[in-house]
């Protein structure tokens, strides 16, 4: 059997967290077994689904580096394949249509709350006579369409990543509904449920792999398939993603979807990277820094956590600054140019320069918007923060800077620009460390930093003036 696989997001938001993860696991396992993974827009929800946050699922699932192997199939499109399901489920009398009014149905919830019970329909036009179904026609009542649950039966599968579940009919909440309402003779837009059966059906889907929160669905799935006289895919459900606290991860958390980590600053290595940690627990020899491809050809289920997984920024953190610690001047600077650019700085200098500076900023960054206010004082005249201003108010520290600005050397290079600091401090009769923080002030405004003489040398080049060291002096 050849493997499909599926991730199937709503475009009813960016592309989530939990769902990139899912689509990270249903890729790997796509690829471990030589299997396709295909994207399926579920995009039923008219009001609410829009063609913007399917571009930017898409981009989002690409920028990941997950590929997809077929073109993505829009749920939409395909209603009528769903009608045509839900019409034989209705002659086969495997459903039927219920008409009990919106009143009714409150009427019914509030009784169970009433009486502390778990909400449920209670049947009631499961077996209708057809004089009633005529009387009901007559009144112009709409009807939904309603699957019929035997609450007697035991749903079993055996869960790639769960074990052995088994699920009662009688916890599915009655007979379910799977369409929506709409006047008696016609038959309303499908349910979840029931589009996922179809689709996936139609997919040939073999496995499928999603969040831990569809579980009570898949029960109900099952017995779709059944019905449907179609034989059920494997099912793997994965463990949620948890908050620092172990509550289920949300928006209240900040960070939630994949644009989020892009904007901050996160490389999809690192992110694709961690989101393989989130859940699964890779074989020792895979370390704990690897690619989605390295990741492939040892992925299983038999590794992935039955429990949450807690998000952990430490890691995700530290994978992101080996990441960027890894690129080279280019790489980053391409990388860093756009923040600048956005953050208005000027970027006009020549190409091998900036090159040199994002090499110089590299070893500091842990997300890449950190390259932007690290790269200020660089791009623009820096601004002179409190613990400067007071270092260059030392009066030895600027008779160190006079001095160094004399005997500054025709010829800059790290060699000539310690001896400089070395003899500017004995002329000022102070320690080097005084000198270089004043030095640093003078430069870049602040006085944590890239390492000074290569700051020193970006900035004025060989044989050149010392403006910033000028403006400071008094
Ligand atoms: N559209 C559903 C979701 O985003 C898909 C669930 C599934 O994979 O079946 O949760």
């Amino acid at each position: 059997m050849s493997v499909r696989v599926r991730i199937a997001p709503s475009p009813t938001g960016n592309l989530h967290m939990g769902t990139a993860r899912t689509a990270v696991f249903n890729w790997l396992f796509a690829r471990r077994h030589g299997g396709r993974f295909l994207v399926r827009i579920e995009d039923t929800d008219r009001e609410r689904s829009q063609p913007a946050f399917t571009d930017s699922i898409l981009t989002g699932l690409r920028w990941l580096g997950l590929d997809w192997d077929e073109e993505p199939v829009f749920q939409s499109r395909r209603s009528r394949d769903h009608q045509e399901a839900i019409a034989a489920l209705l002659a086969n009398g495997r459903a039927y249509r219920c008409y009990a009014t919106e009143a009714e149905l409150n009427a019914m919830r509030e009784a169970r709350q009433a009486a502390h019970q778990a909400p449920r329909y209670d049947n009631r036009h499961r077996n209708l006579s057809p004089e009633r179904i005529a009387a009901f026609h007559k009144e112009g009542r709409h009807a939904v369409v309603r699957f019929r649950i035997d609450d007697t039966q035991d749903i079993l599968w055996q869960d790639m990543v769960r074990g052995p579940m088994r699920w009662q009919g009688a916890d599915l909440g009655g007979d379910m509904v799977i369409a929506r309402r709409a006047p008696a003779d016609r038959i309303g837009d499908p349910l979840y449920n029931l589009a996922v059966v179809v689709d996936d059906i139609a997919m040939g889907i073999t496995h499928v792999i999603r969040g831990e929160d569809h579980i009570a669905n898949t029960a109900k799935q099952l017995l779709l398939y059944n019905a449907l006289g179609a034989p059920p895919p494997c099912f793997a459900h994965t463990p949620l993603i948890l908050n620092k606290e172990g509550r289920k991860l949300s928006k209240r958390d900040g960070v939630t979807s994949i644009a989020d980590f892009q904007a901050l600053g996160y490389t999809a290595a690192a992110v694709s990277n961690y989101m393989c940690l989130l859940g699964w627990s890779p074989p020792v020899e895979l370390g704990e820094r690897f690619g989605l491809a390295d990741a492939a050809p040892v992925f299983g289920f038999d590794r992935v956590n039955k429990a949450g997984g807690r998000f952990d920024w430490d890691k995700l953190n530290w994978l992101n600054s080996q990441a960027l610690h890894a690129m080279d001047g280019a790489t980053l600077r391409n990388a860093l140019l756009p923040r600048w650019q956005q953050a208005g700085l000027d970027t006009s200098q020549p190409l091998a320069w900036q090159e040199q500076l994002a090499a110089l900023l590299g070893p500091s960054l842990v997300v890449l918007q950190d390259g932007v206010e690290q790269a200020r004082p660089f791009l623009g005249p820096p601004e002179l923060d409190d613990a400067s201003r007071a270092q260059l108010q030392i009066e030895a520290c600027q008779a160190a800077l006079h001095y160094i600005l004399q005997h500054r050397p025709r010829t800059f290079n790290a060699a000539a620009a310690k001896e400089l600091l070395t003899a500017a401090a004995r002329a000022a009769g102070v320690r080097k460390g005084v000198v270089m923080k004043g030095v640093r002030a003078a430069l870049l405004g602040c006085l944590h930093g890239p390492d000074l003489l290569l700051s020193w040398d970006l900035l004025h080049g060989v044989g050149e003036d010392d403006p910033r060291l000028r403006a400071v002096l008094r």
